[in-house]
C-alpha cells in the first residue's frame, strides 16, 4: 500500500539523541516536523552512554533535565588509576553541572522520544526505514520509506540525516569528510550488579598501558563496565568476548577485588567498527547532525555531548532559514562553522589518543607530579 505525504518543513531520519532533540526544538518553534526511525521505542542501542555538562545543558533547554538527572547517580568524582597510580579529583567545573552521568540508552532515548512525541507539530513514525531520497531540480526534497505493511513517500523543505554512524543519508548525498581517522580501537561493555562503588559516586577510569576500563554507576542500580583496547586486539576479542572482557577487568588491580561479589546482568556487547570523521554537514536541501555528521572512537565518551549540542545548533540555524531570516547557504555555513568551533579540538584529541592512550596518561601523571 502506498501513502504519500507532503507539506512538512523538515523530515528527520533517526529519533535518538540528535534526531529527537532537533525535532523537539523545531516543533516548539512552530515548524512541522516528520521523524522516522526504523526502531520502535523504548529501544536500546550500542553505547556506553556517559555524558557531561554539554548534554545536560541541552536536556535542560528541552525540559527533560529533571527526568534525566533523577534517573541515575550524579558522578561527582573523577577517579583515575594509571598503571597502578591512583588520583581522584572532584568533577570541578566552573559552570553549572559539576557531575557526569551514565544513563542506559534504553532509558535516556525513551525520555527524549517521549518529550518529542509531546511536542506540537512533530509526528514520529516508528518501525519505518528510509530507503531512498526524492530530488527536485538538484535539491533533496523528500524521502522514500518502507514499513512492514506499507511504503510511501514524504516531502519537506529540508531533509536531515540524524541516522547515526552508518548514515543512509550521508551515503545517499555523498557527504564529503573534512577530517578522517581510521578505526583505531574496539570497545566491549557489560552491566554488573553489586560492584562496590568508589566514593563520590565516582566515574572510574582504569588505564593499563594502552587499555582503558571504565566503571560507571548508572541507572537501575547497575554499573557499566567497558573495556577499550587497540584495534589489533579486536579479532581475539570477537572470538571470545566473555573471556577476553573478564580477563581485562581482572587485570585492573584496583577493580579486580570488587568483582568477586558482583554479578553480570546481560551480555558482553561491543564494536570494533567506529572510525573518526567530520563531514561537511549540509548540501542542497539536506543537513546532517549527530553521528551522521561526526563520529569518533568512543574511548573518550563524547558522542552524546556532541550530538546534543550539534542538534541545538542545527535547530537554531534551520529556524533562521525556515523563518526567512537567512538564506540557506549563510544559515548552513554558520551551522558548519559553529559546529567546528565547538567540536574540532575534542575530535582531534580523541583521534590522537585513540592511536595510543599512553602519551595522554603519562602527561596526566607528570602534571600532578606523579610521573
Ligand atoms: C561501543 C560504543 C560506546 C559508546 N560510548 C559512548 C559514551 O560513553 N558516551 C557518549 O557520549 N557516546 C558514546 N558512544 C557514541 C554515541 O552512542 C553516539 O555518539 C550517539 O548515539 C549519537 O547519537 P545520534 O542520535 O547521532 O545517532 P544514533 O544514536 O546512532 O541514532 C541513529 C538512529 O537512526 C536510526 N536510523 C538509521 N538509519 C535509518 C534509516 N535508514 N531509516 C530510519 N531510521 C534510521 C537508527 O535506528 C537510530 O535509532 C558510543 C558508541 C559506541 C558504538
Amino acid at each position: 500500500m502506498m501513502d504519500n505525504t507532503s507539506n512538512y518543513d523538515v523530515i528527520v531520519i533517526g529519533a535518538r539523541v540528535a534526531g529527537s532533540i532537533l525535532a523537539t526544538l523545531l516543533g516548539e518553534m512552530g515548524y512541522r516536523v516528520l521523524v522516522f526511525d526504523r526502531a520502535t521505542f523504548p529501544s536500546d542501542t550500542l553505547s556506553t552512554h556517559f555524558f557531561r555538562a554539554p548534554a545536560l545543558r541541552v536536556f535542560k533547554k528541552i525540559g527533560v533535565y529533571e527526568e534525566v538527572q533523577s534517573a541515575a547517580p550524579h558522578l561527582t568524582v573523577n577517579y583515575n588509576v594509571i598503571d597502578g597510580i591512583v588520583f581522584a579529583e572532584a568533577v570541578d567545573r566552573p559552570d553549572d553541572y559539576p557531575f557526569y552521568m551514565c544513563v542506559r540508552r534504553i532509558t535516556l532515548d525513551d525520555i527524549l522520544v517521549r518529550r518529542m512525541k509531546k511536542t506540537p507539530n512533530v509526528e514520529l513514525r516508528e518501525g519505518i526505514k528510509i530507503t531512498g531520497l526524492l530530488r527536485e531540480n538538484g535539491l533533496v526534497a523528500g524521502v522514500k520509506w518502507k514499513g512492514s505493511h506499507q511504503e510511501g513517500e514524504a516531502q519537506a523543505k529540508v531533509v536531515v540525516g540524524a541516522d547515526g554512524v552508518n548514515s543512509f543519508m550521508a551515503k545517499a548525498v555523498d557527504a564529503q569528510s573534512e577530517y578522517q581517522e581510521p578505526i583505531n580501537r574496539a570497545m566491549y561493555y557489560a552491566y554488573y550488579r553489586g560492584i562496590t562503588a568508589n566514593e563520590g559516586p565516582a566515574a572510574e577510569f582504569h588505564y593499563r598501558d594502552n587499555t582503558l576500563v571504565y566503571c560507571f554507576p548508572c541507572d537501575d542500580d547497575l554499573a557499566l563496565l567497558a573495556v577499550s583496547v587497540p584495534i589489533s586486539e579486536f579479532a581475539a576479542f570477537k572470538r571470545n568476548p566473555d573471556a577476553r572482557f573478564f580477563s581485562e577487568l581482572k587485570a585492573m588491580a584496583d577493580l579486580a577485588p570488587r568483582l568477586s561479589s558482583a554479578q553480570r546482568a546481560g551480555q558482553v556487547r561491543g564494536s570494533g567498527s567506529i572510525p573518526g570523521y567530520l563531514r561537511i554537514p549540509y548540501g542542497k536541501g539536506w543537513a546532517l547532525v549527530g553521528d551522521a555528521a561526526m563520529a569518533m572512537d568512543p574511548w573518550s565518551g563524547q558522542g552524546i555531548d556532541q550530538a546534543s549540542t550539534h542538534a541545538l545548533l542545527l535547530a537554531q540555524y534551520l529556524g533562521d532559514y525556515l523563518s526567512g531570516r537567512r538564506d540557506w547557504e549563510p544559515a548552513m555555513q554558520a551551522y558548519h562553522q559553529e559546529r567546528k568551533e565547538f567540536s574540532l579540538k575534542t575530535y582531534q584529541r580523541t583521534c590522537k589518543f585513540s592511536v595510543d592512550l599512553r602519551p595522554m596518561t603519562r602527561a596526566a601523571l607528570e602534571r600532578r607530579g606523579l610521573g
